[in-house]
């Protein structure tokens, strides 16, 4: 069955997506920054949003959501763990969850770092992983409530999805991800060429998110902290992969 993915801008630097089914012009939208970009996009392309699904509690991906159109019908799907503290839940999932979105199984990933209860969508059939702020281009979200080792668990169950999985991540951090990959890594070639492919997706206007797994895995320092050059660059050439990712992620704090 055919599906379409779109990149919704909204907000200074937030990302929506709009799923939709082509068959049945019904479509769910990952995260609401804000309704007006997203009911737009329905409007235009003539579909009727019936559910969406909501990665963490933060205003910058939930505030939108009374605002959209249709608000009535609509079934919204968030993680229990998080139910305190979300919009109403029509379904709450948990880790291990399968759900059918717009007949797409999709499958619930815990990947608290961020926040506690924060989850991905991941949909196989789609090569869709819907990560918002957890695994990010070149980045990972900010550790406000978890441990850097429970991120670092978070991102090692992404890590396990296959190569071609598009990351669709909830900001457009990625051109200052880019400058702090480097003072991590400054030779690694796939990354240098990645950055001036930043730049002109930037100057050009376009999103540089989604990205595929397989470019994280070779350029995000996030997802290489079990590289040796790179351990050895931060001075801790014996290191286990998890303390190299807390220093990395205490380097990006302060960066
Ligand atoms: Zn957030
Ligand atoms: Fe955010």
């Amino acid at each position: 069955m055919p599906y379409e993915i779109v990149t919704v801008p909204c907000l200074q630097d937030n990302y929506a997506f709009v799923i939709a089914n082509l068959e049945t012009l019904e479509a769910a939208v990952v995260d609401v920054p804000e309704a007006d970009p997203i009911n737009e996009i329905l409007a235009k392309r003539g579909w009727t949003l019936t559910t969406v699904l909501l990665t963490h509690h933060h205003d910058d991906h939930v505030q939108g959501l009374e605002a959209l159109t249709g608000r009535v019908d609509l079934r919204v799907i968030g993680a229990s763990a998080d139910a305190h503290r979300l919009p109403p839940l029509d379904v709450s999932v948990a880790e291990a969850d399968t759900i059918d979105v717009l007949g797409i199984p999709t499958h619930i990933i815990d990947v608290s770092g961020h926040t506690m209860g924060h989850i991905t969508f991941h949909m196989p059939s789609q090569d869709a992983a819907f990560t918002a702020d957890s695994l990010m281009a070149l980045g990972c979200g900010r550790l406000f409530e978890g441990s850097p080792a429970l991120m670092f668990e978070s991102l090692t169950k992404l890590n396990a999805l296959p190569d071609e999985t598009m990351i669709y991540s909830g900001h457009e951090y990625t051109a200052t991800n880019a400058r702090f990959a480097l003072t991590i890594e400054p030779e690694n070639a796939a990354l240098i060429s990645r950055r001036e492919a930043i730049k002109l997706a930037r100057a050009a206007g376009s999103p540089t998110v989604p990205s595929s797994l397989k470019r994280e895995r070779a350029t995000n320092p996030f997802l290489r902290a079990h590289v040796r050059q790179i351990a050895e660059h931060l001075g801790m050439p014996n290191a286990a992969p998890v303390d190299v990712f807390t220093e990395i992620r205490k380097r990006r704090d302060k960066f």
